[in-house]
């Protein structure tokens, strides 16, 4: 087709048929202005730092230049929200700069995000603030150095303009810096993207769409063919499983599990409001607007990944003409979490293998004592590994490695401490039976319990920080998330459990999603 002279004339918000993405236009910026790039990132595209620290660099990924070859698209999605089904949504503000063929042969799609309008904009400007950016920016290299599966983050950049947001929805906007994350992924494809075009009727393009994911991003499977897409959904569902069990692992809350906001790949996408379990507790979200349901808190991620699975092979099945295969791999579902999740918990405690018979009370019971009392549940792991399980230890030394742990220490009861106490003494005999020897367990379990994430309120530190200009923070957090297992000397502060003034100050726990 002929491109208009000027593609974003072509940018008017609208229902978009029969297409799966539209060419659009980023915005042009009063002041494009680095604050951070991801080294690893830039490794990944052959840039170096004199590249990321060139002007062409912060125009580019500001979406200030497009560069020859590039071909920026906004991609036609829908998806379930909270339960309803809400239709078209698409790139309303992500703008795909291409596609990348690195040295290794690797493809990164290159894509802005907050670089302006699309047709999928809705009633909604297309940008994005400096503070949900940098929780972007940060986290998505925070979740790959923890080893979770994750689209990347190659650079922040501020704009230069300004945006309005009503941040408190008390009907007062206020102006906030603007700002451009540019993103990586092998795919950016969502659940979504299948779900509209059967919601649509759109059978040859649900088709066309699949046989492209299944041949660039899955092609050990096979050519497309009725059996190879149910292969394919029961990949999907593996990889999904599995990328539930590393957010409990970590105490990661996405927030927002939308259908739209699930990666094809399994991937962690659409950092939004966020957030990482301080103290553990099952129910909790940072979303504000979910404060009441819960629908998308930590301990009901697995359950709503399998319902969002549901409604892909609803999307897919035009393509199958049966059930069954979906039926048997949504239950599969539960049998790849149940067992990933087990090894995941034994190499949390340090066990060399899941014995369920024993070891699903004594997790269980665990969870029990640290949902009791406020525990953070990073910390705790951590000095898990430090107990003594030697059979003549006092039962004092067992429990003083985790009294750091409790965000109300003086709060215990004497009933608490019995409870504790007794099931140190069963995971002492259990490692004792188990065999490894103290080091080993502890070093084990340090390489699968972080003792670095990114605490909601350092974030809200390094966003406060960089509103005022200073970059410090930001980029300190990003050179110590990169090793998350590592005790760094000099960096014990950014281990701590969180502080008691950042229990109700704003941006610290709860968080809106107007970002
Ligand atoms: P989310 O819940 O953040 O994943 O967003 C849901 C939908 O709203 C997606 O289609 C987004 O592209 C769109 N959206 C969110 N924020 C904006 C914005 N500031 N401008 C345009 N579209 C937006
Ligand atoms: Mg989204
Ligand atoms: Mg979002």
């Amino acid at each position: 087709t002929q491109l208009p002279a000027d593609p974003s004339s072509e940018n008017t918000r609208r229902q978009v048929y029969r297409a799966c993405y539209s060419r659009v236009m980023p915005v042009t910026t009063t002041n494009p202005q680095l604050v951070a790039y991801s080294r690893e990132v830039a490794d990944l595209l052959g840039l170096d730092q004199e590249d990321c620290t060139s002007e062409l660099f912060t125009r580019v990924f500001s979406g200030n230049q497009l560069l020859p070859g590039m071909d920026a698209h906004a991609m036609c999605y829908g998806g379930h929200q909270f339960g309803n089904w809400a239709g078209q949504l698409g790139d309303g503000r992500a703008i795909n700069l291409g596609e990348i063929i690195n040295c290794q042969g690797e493809h990164w799609t290159l894509q802005l995000k907050g670089a302006g309008p699309t047709p999928y904009s809705r009633h909604a400007d297309g940008l994005a603030v400096l503070r949900s950016s940098l929780r972007e920016f940060l986290c998505s290299e925070a979740m790959f150095h923890l080893g979770v599966p994750t689209t990347r983050a190659l650079s922040l950049i501020l704009t230069g303009d300004t945006v309005e947001r009503d941040m408190f929805y008390n009907g007062h906007p206020q102006e906030e810096p603007g700002a451009v994350v540019c993103r990586l992924s092998p795919s950016f494809i969502r659940f979504g993207n299948f779900e509209l075009f059967t919601a649509r009727g759109e059978i040859d393009l649900l088709k066309q769409l699949a046989d492209f994911t299944i041949r660039t991003h899955f092609p050990h499977l096979g050519r497309p063919k009725p059996a190879v897409y149910s292969l394919w959904f029961d990949e999907i569902c593996r990889l999904t499983a599995e990328l539930m069990v590393h957010w409990l692992r970590v105490g990661f809350v996405h927030g927002v599990m939308n259908t739209d906001n699930m990666s094809i790949l399994g991937l962690t996408i659409d950092y939004g409001p966020y957030g990482w379990l301080e103290d553990y507790d099952p129910t909790w979200t940072p979303n504000i607007t979910d404060a009441q349901g819960r629908r998308y808190c930590y301990g009901r991620q697995p359950i709503i990944a399998h319902w969002n699975l549901a409604q892909l092979a609803n999307a897919l099945y035009p393509l199958v003409g049966e059930t069954e295969p979906f039926e048997q791999s949504l239950q599969k579902f539960n049998r790849y979490f149940e067992q990933s999740w087990q090894s995941m918990m034994a190499g949390k405690l340090g066990l060399t293998v899941f014995e369920p018979d024993t070891d699903r009370p004594l997790v269980e019971d665990l969870l029990h004592l640290l949902a009791a009392v406020e525990t953070d549940m990073t910390l705790f792991f951590r000095q898990l590994a430090l107990v003594p399980t030697a059979m003549e230890k006092q039962t004092a030394d067992r429990c003083a490695p985790l009294h750091i742990a409790l965000y109300q220490p003086e709060q215990l009861d004497s009933a608490y401490q019995d409870k504790l106490s007794a099931w140190l003494l069963r995971y002492c005999n259990r490692v004792r039976r188990d065999g490894l020897p103290d080091q080993e367990r502890q070093k084990k379990m340090n390489a699968i319990n972080p003792l670095y994430v990114l605490r909601n309120y350092l974030a809200q530190l390094a966003i406060e920080q960089a509103t005022d200009g200073e970059y410090t923070l930001v980029n300190e957090l990003l050179e110590v998330l990169r090793s998350p297992y590592t005790e760094q000397p000099g960096k014990e502060q950014f281990a701590e459990k969180r502080p008691e003034w950042a229990r109700h100050r704003p941006g610290c726990s709860m968080l809106s999603c107007s970002s």
